[in-house]
């Protein structure tokens, strides 16, 4: 089976010159289910994000407008079943950790039901897979017992702010206390460990750095502040605005010794202990410190794409593969159904190994000539 990647992106209006180019003009790699997901550059993937939809209960600035965004096709979003198949076979070829996110995952109605499917996957050898999740909190109180009981082994909750005003002005819904009900659900339910996520954003919440940081102390999570990237729905990203992982240790300085926490691994965090630890805090720099080099992760879109960078402008559809008309399958040939179920699994495992073969080494986010992928954070799956 031919992958076929598809470029799409809407250049930054400083830009002059492609880039994503030449990667995929090699042959793509033959498949072969239960090889390990080696790029050109030696990185093995383990950790696969799966979308589940692009639809949101908030509408966050740095994410999506307010109005006009272009939803995903109905028909396009992939069934419970295909992502359990795109699921085993990735897992078959070394991925050990599925995070769930969105959009809203837990927008999703068959949201236990995924946990559940996806937590009985086994990988080579029987070992088990890690459910993870990033949500915005909402509906977690309600829906956490059967997510845990369903296999959910991790969680991550986004908060940028705990004023109501502010919380309702940056996410253009005034949710904030089913987010702390999430929270303070998720602190009570023993997963551990608890993430918290912030974007900072100039004049927006970047005076809340420290009390975030006591809010997630005092829950017995972890807070991590991420740099804001050139990913929203909307194309307003403006660097000025954007707040540094330099400028966020420096807040947080003023309030605590910070010492780095070596063996970061491909954890897209670094992270600092606060006086000495127990408790750390965590920056996601993207923008002024890229981490591509131990990056292990690959995306799937709710409409069936694999990505390998949250950043690329290429796409590769597994759509045509999971859906292709499989025709009537008659006596005295039951065979071919097999070998029609057998070619399905092949054509995913040849798409992902195209996908990771055409991985660059990084983004280009700091390039003039960067391209802005054309789909929002909220259809790629942060
Ligand atoms: N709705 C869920 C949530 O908000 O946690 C999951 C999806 S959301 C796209 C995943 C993460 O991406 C969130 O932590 C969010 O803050 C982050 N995010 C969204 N847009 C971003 C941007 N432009 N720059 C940096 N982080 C962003
Ligand atoms: Fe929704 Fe998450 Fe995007 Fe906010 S960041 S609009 S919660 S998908």
């Amino acid at each position: 089976m031919t992958a076929i990647p598809v470029t799409i992106g809407r250049r930054m209006p400083q830009s002059a010159a492609s880039v994503d180019l030449g990667a995929h003009a090699a042959a793509a790699p033959v498949a072969s289910i239960g090889a390990p997901l080696v790029d050109t550059h030696g990185r093995v993937h383990r950790d696969l994000r799966i979308s589940l939809t692009d639809r949101c209960s908030l509408r966050c600035t740095y994410c999506m407008p307010e109005q006009g965004n272009e939803w995903l096709a109905k028909t396009s979003i992939l069934t419970l079943d295909e992502i359990v198949r795109i699921a085993r076979v990735a897992a078959a070829d070394g991925i050990t950790t599925f995070r769930l996110t969105g959009g809203e995952p837990l927008l999703r109605t068959d949201i236990v039901d995924v946990v559940r499917r996806l937590s009985a996957i086994t990988g080579p050898g029987g070992r088990p897979v890690e459910i993870a999740m990033t949500t915005n909190g909402i509906r977690l109180a309600e829906l956490l017992p059967g997510l845990v009981e369903a296999g959910l082994t991790r969680l991550n909750i986004s908060i940028d702010t705990l004023r109501r005003d502010r919380f309702h002005a940056l996410t253009r819904r005034d949710r904030l206390d089913d987010v702390l009900d999430g929270i303070a659900a998720a602190g009570a339910s023993g997963l551990r460990p608890l993430k918290l996520n912030a974007v900072a954003m100039r004049d927006v919440n970047d005076d809340e750095l420290v009390d975030l940081v006591e809010f997630a102390v005092a829950h017995e999570a972890q807070m991590r502040f991420i740099e804001q990237m050139p990913l929203d729905a909307g194309h307003t990203w403006d660097r000025s605005r954007m707040v540094t992982q330099d400028e966020i240790l420096t807040a947080l300085s003023a309030r605590w010794e910070l010492t780095p926490v070596p063996g970061r691994g491909g954890a897209p965090a670094a992270r600092w202990t606060l006086d000495g630890g127990p408790h750390s805090v965590g920056v996601i720099a993207s923008v002024t410190a890229p981490f591509c080099g131990d990056c292990d992760r690959l995306r799937l879109t709710a409409d069936g794409q694999l990505r390998n960078c949250l950043f690329s402008t290429t796409e590769y559809d597994l759509l045509p593969i999971l859906r292709q008309a499989q025709g009537p399958v008659e006596e005295p040939f039951p065979p071919v159904a097999e070998l029609v179920e057998a070619g399905i699994d092949a054509g995913i495992d040849g798409m992902l190994r195209s996908c990771v073969h055409g991985k660059l080494p990084g983004h280009a986010i700091n390039d003039p000539a960067f391209l802005q992928p054309a789909r929002g954070m909220n259809a790629i799956g942060g």
